[in-house]
């Protein structure tokens, strides 16, 4: 049985406000056809905008990924990328009425539960994948990162920070809804007390608490909870590749490795891979290893740090 495209059961809806921006928004997200992706509509403009989640119309990636077409645009798309295609979403449409996804508490959790309340709706027609056939590099300053073939879809990341609370911490799984659920999607995003002030005060992160962010002063985590696991910081990195290698248009199957990675760098490859038509193909695939058995999640499919 082919793997097929699937959008959801019913429309749902999440509002909140943006991590940048500090607008207060609402999102309606619907059921879409088959072959139709991702798709964003700016129901506040006049007319409407409609920007598709794809690599092509990302125009900004300096904090966050952001995606824009004509004078339409919508930021901090990666969360909510990361976990409609985590858990296997193909196809759908995400009225918003302002310029930024809802930051929730920082992580693509809010999302995944939305998504699991509205169920899945299996469509007609065969997802498709791409494969990796020749390993693809790029590179920004000492930040790197490889997709290499592979005939499932994992990810190893590193990174490296100057911080007590950080360090050099890495994280390696492969990347199934189950995993994703459970192990990356509620990891949430970060910052440092002293770069937050900063931003607000150039008219970024005006969203941005303790309730949307881990916030750090120099020695250590300020938030009260604490951290979700330890190694937190890495798996956000993951969460936020999953997200923007999601613009792509289509599941890839690959080997992914990334040191210090970043929105930047991310859509640097989404770009080479685009430019590079022959380092890759389009399959459909009999059985989706996504769902196997054997790959039901077990810590020892992660090989790096600890749930808290
Ligand atoms: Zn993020």
């Amino acid at each position: 049985m082919t793997c097929l495209q699937q959008t959801l059961k019913r429309s749902i809806k999440a509002a909140g406000i943006g991590l940048h921006t500090g607008a207060r928004v609402t999102m309606r997200m619907r059921p879409a056809p088959a072959d139709s992706g991702i798709r964003f509509v700016r129901t506040d403009l006049d007319p409407v905008a409609l920007i598709p989640a794809s690599a092509e119309y990302v125009i900004d990636t300096a904090l966050a990924t952001t995606v824009g077409n004509g004078s339409g645009s919508v930021s901090t798309i990666e969360h909510l990328m990361a976990a409609l295609v985590g858990m296997g979403v193909d196809n759908l449409i995400i009225d918003i009425d302002g310029p930024e996804i809802p930051a929730m508490d920082g992580s693509a959790y809010p999302f995944v539960s939305l998504i699991k309340e509205a169920g899945f709706y299996i469509q007609g027609a065969p997802r498709r994948y791409i494969e990796i056939l020749d390993p693809i590099t790029v590179r920004s300053g000492d930040k790197y990162i490889t997709i290499s073939p592979c005939s499932d879809f994992n990810v190893l990341a590193e990174i490296a920070f100057d911080h007590p609370s950080i360090a050099r911490q890495k994280f390696d799984s492969l990347v199934t809804p189950n995993i994703f659920e459970r192990h990356i999607s509620r990891a949430r995003t970060f910052g440092f007390l002293k770069e937050i002030e900063r931003l607000k005060e150039n008219g970024l992160a005006l969203g941005g608490t303790i309730d949307n962010a881990i916030v750090l002063d120099e020695v250590s985590v300020l938030n009260q909870g604490g951290l979700r696991f330890s190694d937190e910081f890495v798996r956000h990195k993951v969460l936020d590749l999953i997200g923007d290698i999601s613009l792509l248009g289509m599941p890839v199957l690959g080997r992914v490795c990334s040191f210090k990675g970043g929105h930047a760098i991310h859509n640097l490859l989404n770009r080479e891979i685009l430019n590079r038509p022959y380092a890759w193909r389009k399959v459909e695939l009999d059985t989706d290893w996504r769902m196997m058995p054997s790959f039901s999640p077990k810590m020892e499919d992660v090989s790096a740090g600890t749930s808290l």
